[in-house]
């Protein structure tokens, strides 16, 4: 592969002509055609020529609604994971050019915040529609840069296009309050404003969704922001941004900036005109946000990394259990901050579990996420294998067994095995830290007590799950469990309605939801004096 700059100039613009609205110059019939999966090749290059041709494809920052060339003129490669192919360079940015969108959406913050609720609420919809009019080409952009299987790639548009129809709605319900006075001459209310310029920065597990539930309340409210998405999967944020502008979102209103991420973070957090930053991330770098966010007092909400349990009791129906755990283990190769990392199964049903799930595990079809019938894709990159196989190799080294995989797939490059492992103790690294990849470690446990006390033994506390057919016991560890989210005889439980987020060093905030607001938004209350 690997297409020349000059040649993506050519399509620099072409995007917007899927856009009929808006568009100046109409595309011949052939390329205004969306393109549909049932045309395409599952050859990933393939693919990726289509998507390139269809203008799907950026490789510069956007900034102040320009597409821009990183300052310096250095570039990065981004690859896909299943092929290790060179998919585009993009613009590698750095501080002067987060300044500059800074800049933009500072000055893209005052018309943009005097919009009524309705004109922005209309900006988004269309947003939304135009996010729809294309999954099939963002979900395969998504596959691309990074790896999930084309159906799962292709639900995460749906996921995150449906907070920009939430906030859409939700734009036109920020509410204040009038508060009884306690003068019989004065009245007191509570008007609610947005914070101004937010720094949104986004991980590569979910390359657009992890975008749209920041950047969309933050809309809402009236607020512009400047996206940084990884490194490793910025083209669907950069098509995100090229249909926001279609959509009629004014240019500032959001900016992207991609690179260096040490670089760009250090602008945003140094910048008193950024007042949020908005994480989903590692927790060492959430860490970092949190205390340079100190020297100039911002708002900061943190989506950090998970240790979800997911606790198997007697009681359970096995297969409710079984679905439950496959979902919730292995979506998106085990690559998400909600995915069980320990699943911890009462002595009763160990075995009999242990063995259904290993045999539903060694069905799972592995390859290359264009493939057919593939429910798992490649691992990011081999940063992350090593770490699954170093968690694997402590484990076993401290006398956990391998029941099913354990290795590196046959077909190379990040592939690997989806793999269950019994006997696990609490002191292994399977248990204290994330092993964000297909590794599903079987606890054993004997009470209930053992098992929320096991479940609480982390400094985590994102997403836990249960399965029992108890609903006293439901409500019971429902509410002993420390964690911001709990999944009852269910293991996929995010939704743009419900709030999302972590308590202890999982995160700060909510997104999603009305509370997925709040987080944009500042409380001002003023007092009328002397009304009498
Ligand atoms: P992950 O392990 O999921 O890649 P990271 O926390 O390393 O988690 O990355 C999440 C996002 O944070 C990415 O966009 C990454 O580029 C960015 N990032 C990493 N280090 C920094 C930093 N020092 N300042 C700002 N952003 C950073």
């Amino acid at each position: 592969m690997g297409w020349t700059r000059t040649g993506m100039a050519f399509h620099r613009y072409s995007l917007s002509f899927l856009s009929p609205r808006l568009s100046a110059h109409p595309l011949p019939r052939s390329l205004s055609a969306t393109i549909s999966s049932h045309q395409m090749s599952t050859d990933a290059q393939s693919v990726a020529a289509r998507l390139n041709s269809a203008g799907f494809i950026r490789s510069q920052g956007f900034i102040g609604g320009k597409w821009t060339d990183a300052y310096d003129g250095k570039t990065i490669e981004v690859t896909n994971p299943a092929t290790g192919e060179v998919i585009t360079n993009v613009s590698c940015m750095g501080g002067r050019e987060t300044n500059d969108a800074i800049a933009s959406a500072q000055d893209a913050f005052v018309s943009w915040s005097k919009q009524t609720a309705a004109e922005r609420s209309k900006c988004l919809r269309k947003w939304y529609d135009l996010i729809m009019a294309h999954k099939e080409e963002l979900g395969q952009l998504m596959t691309l840069e990074q790896g999930k299987p084309l159906k799962e790639a292709i639900g995460e548009v749906s996921y995150g296009a449906s907070f920009v129809e939430f906030y859409a709605e939700e734009a036109k319900r920020i509410y204040g309050d009038i508060i009884p006075a306690t003068l019989p001459d004065r009245r007191l209310f509570v008007l609610k404003q947005p914070v101004g310029v937010v720094g949104a920065i986004t991980p590569w597990n979910f390359p657009l969704a992890m975008i749209t539930r920041k950047v969309a309340p933050a809309l809402a409210c009236g607020c512009t922001v400047v996206i940084k998405p990884s490194e490793l999967t910025p083209l669907t944020a950069l098509a995100a941004a090229e249909l926001s502008i279609q959509a009629g979102i004014p240019p500032g209103a959001v900016n992207v900036v991609m690179g260096n991420a040490s670089d760009i973070g250090e602008a945003l957090l140094a910048s008193p005109q950024v007042r949020k930053i908005t994480f989903t991330g590692s927790t060492a770098v959430g860490k970092k946000l949190m205390a340079g966010a100190a020297s100039t007092v911002k708002k900061v909400s943190l989506e950090l990394g998970g240790n979800a349990p997911c606790i198997i009791f007697d009681d359970a129906d096995l297969d409710v259990a079984l679905k439950g755990t496959l979902a919730t283990k292995f979506r998106n190769s085990g690559q998400t901050c909600v995915c069980a990392n320990r699943i911890l199964v009462q002595e009763g049903i160990y075995d009999k579990f242990a063995n259904a799930f290993s045999n539903a595990v060694s069905s799972m079809k592995v390859g290359d996420g264009f493939g057919e019938g593939v429910v798992q894709g490649p691992l990011i990159n081999d940063a992350a294998v090593h770490k699954v196989e170093s968690f694997l190799q402590d484990a076993i080294s401290k006398g956990a067994k391998v029941l099913i995989g354990g290795k590196r797939h046959s077909l190379g490059m990040t592939f690997f095995e989806p793999t269950v492992i019994t006997d696990v103790k609490s002191e292994m690294l399977l248990s204290r830290e994330e092993v964000f990849g297909p590794i599903a470690p079987l606890l054993k446990f004997k009470t209930e007590e053992e098992a929320i006390r096991m479940a609480n033994d982390t400094n985590a506390g994102l997403a836990a799950y249960i399965f029992t057919s108890s609903i006293k016991r439901s409500w019971r560890v429902s509410e002993a469990l420390e964690y911001g989210l709990v999944g009852v005889n269910e293991g996929l439980i995010s939704t743009e309605v419900a709030p999302f987020g972590g308590v202890k060093q999982s995160g700060l905030g909510r997104e999603g939801s009305k509370y997925g607001m709040d987080e944009y938004l500042e409380i001002k209350y003023i007092c009328l004096g002397n009304m009498s």
